[in-house]
């Protein structure tokens, strides 16, 4: 079992309406996609979105690393995934182009092996529940795009705020009165507020029953948040603060947080968010998986992992729900009322389209 062909291709995929969060508006978002082939013939696939914005980290940044990563990569096997680890961590930062290495590999093994990666992973559920997530507008037009996915099947959506306050809690108020009671709400601040406005908003948040309150302060401001944890209103989620498990332990030292949001494209891979879902899980902490802007093909990655792990427990897996641009041709994830499922083997991904993927780097065994 030995990887005898590395590609790389890039692909700009465009988002079907504009999506604001409080740091501003993404029309689209270009992706690296990895393509690794084995002696038997099978085909490993893994994408990387990179984030300047969470991870410091581009498309060339991503590109460069991997033009150092490629030739170790080639040299490993899916069976040794602790080596693909440990050969990654070679390179500094650029999490994204790392997490689509090591997913082509684990896909890898998982076809390989004939079993669908979740099983590999702790096969601890048979489905993962996504939220949809609502891009942040005024708010009677959030509302109206919560009714929206509710119609659509969803029972949970993640309200986008951090704009700044009376208006934040309007668009939660206006969502909530628009899904009614039975529906789940999280919302998410994207480093948004002050702790003053953090400290008003959250009554009111616990009021309109909101499930949990991510990242309200800026990333570094884990004494904030540990303030905020300890109001005992909201649950406070992580997710700017924590990218891998070295700050998981700062998080836990501070005790600055209920939730941890895990992310393959900030932490650099499978490996590296079972570690995070497992250090969280002996202090009590639980963990989503959430996304950037990947396809079907990273969100069948990350819902794998959501599948096969106890304590990632709740998902907001829903880019690819938000793009116009479709990537996988045959063997994509499937969604049912809000139900995310995984296919096997592998991570399931067959075939892609190929028209959205010009060659951008490739790699042979020697
Ligand atoms: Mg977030």
């Amino acid at each position: 079992m030995k990887v005898k062909e590395l590609k790389a291709f890039v692909a700009e995929l465009k988002f079907k309406e504009p999506f604001t969060i409080s740091a501003g508006t993404s029309y689209s978002t270009k992706n690296i996609i990895i393509v690794v082939e084995d002696d038997n013939g099978l085909k490993g696939f893994g994408e990387a979105c990179p984030s300047f914005r969470v991870n410091r980290e581009t498309v060339e940044s991503n590109l460069e690393a991997l033009r150092k990563l490629a030739p170790e990569v080639i040299k490993l096997s899916p069976l040794n995934m602790e080596r693909v680890r440990e050969a990654l961590g070679k390179v500094k930062g650029n999490p994204s182009i790392k997490a689509a290495l090591e997913t082509a590999l684990w896909d890898l093994l998982g076809k390989e092996i004939g079993k669908p990666l979740y099983n590999l992973l702790g096969g601890y559920r048979e489905f993962i529940e996504t939220d949809l997530t609502i891009s942040l507008k005024a708010p009677e037009e959030m509302a109206y795009d919560a009714k929206k996915a509710v119609e659509m099947g969803f029972s949970v959506v993640k309200v986008k705020v951090g704009r700044g306050l009376p208006e934040d809690i309007r668009r939660v108020e206006v969502v909530r009165e628009a899904v009614g009671d039975e529906i789940r709400i999280r919302v998410d601040v994207n480093e948004g507020w002050d702790l003053e406005e953090a400290l008003r908003a959250l009554p009111k948040l616990a009021e309109l029953k909101v499930e949990l309150c991510e990242q309200p302060l800026k990333a570094n401001d884990l004494k904030g948040l540990a303030k905020l944890r300890k109001e005992g209103l909201v649950p406070i989620m992580v997710d700017e603060s924590v990218h891998d498990s070295k700050e998981v332990l700062k998080v836990i030292e501070m005790e600055a947080a209920d939730y941890i949001n895990i992310k393959l494209m900030k932490c650099g891979g499978i490996s590296e968010a079972l570690r995070i879902a497992y250090i969280a899980e002996a202090s009590g902490i639980k963990c989503m998986i959430g996304c950037m802007g990947e396809s079907e093909l990273g969100i069948a990655a990350a819902t794998h992992v959501a599948q096969g792990v106890k304590n990632i427990e709740i998902a907001d897996l829903d880019s690819d729900i938000l793009l116009a641009d479709k990537l996988v041709e045959e063997g994509s994830v499937t969604l049912n009322n809000g139900l995310r499922k995984a296919l096997g083997p592998g991570i399931g991904v067959k075939k892609l389209k190929e028209g959205l993927l010009p060659l951008v780097g490739r790699w042979v065994s020697t």
